[in-house]
């Protein structure tokens, strides 16, 4: 997050009732911690800065110069890409599948094929979903819309030795049937004799 972003105050309005000890932990964030702090606090007030840090980073997120830096990671690939063979190596950016905290980790959304998948690096993969908002990748497209691809239609074709399977299947059901009915037909047939 833009360290100018952190310190306007105004930027921030509402966060303070969402973590206790809001004053320390944003001072921890912003370096400006001057208290003593003892080691079994010390972990505590970590963790309530991490989780500050990530409700800051969604609002950021959403912002012109968060969606900014965001629609650049994408162009460089920081985010990775889409792991589906027909897109191509196409860029993704991060999404969270919910905007409540503590709910699932972020996962990356490809504008090619439109689906969702877990993130390829491990580090991304710990954060909390929520701190990139399910909104972020829309956003950031619908403000660059030259990010968005061409859609691909090719599709992946199941096949065995070079047969569909679907043909395959059908062609069997209408072998099975045609059996069936010649056995129906013989047994009539010996029926009436
Ligand atoms: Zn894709």
């Amino acid at each position: 997050v833009d360290e100018e972003y952190i310190l306007d105050r105004f930027n921030l309005a509402g966060l303070n009732t969402e973590v206790p000890h809001y004053q320390m932990a944003l001072d921890l964030i912003t370096d400006c911690l001057e208290e003593e702090i003892e080691q079994n606090q010390w972990d505590e007030l970590n963790n309530i800065a991490k989780h500050l840090y990530g409700l800051i980073h969604a609002r950021f997120v959403l912002t012109n110069k968060g969606t900014a830096m965001m629609a650049d990671k994408m162009r460089r690939k920081e985010f990775g890409t889409c792991p589906r063979v027909f897109c191509e190596d196409q860029p993704v950016l991060p999404v969270g599948l919910t905007d409540l905290v503590g709910q699932k980790g972020v996962k990356v959304y490809c504008p090619r094929c439109e689906d969702v998948y877990h993130p390829p690096s491990k580090k991304l993969s710990t954060v909390d979903g929520a701190f990139f908002t399910s909104s972020l990748p829309h956003l950031v497209l619908q403000m660059y819309p030259n990010l968005v691809p061409k859609k691909n239609p090719d599709r992946y074709i199941p096949k065995i030795f070079g047969f569909r399977v679907h043909s395959i299947a059908n062609e069997h059901r209408w072998q099975d049937q045609i059996k069936e009915d010649l056995l129906k037909k013989k047994n009539l047939m010996m029926a009436e004799e």
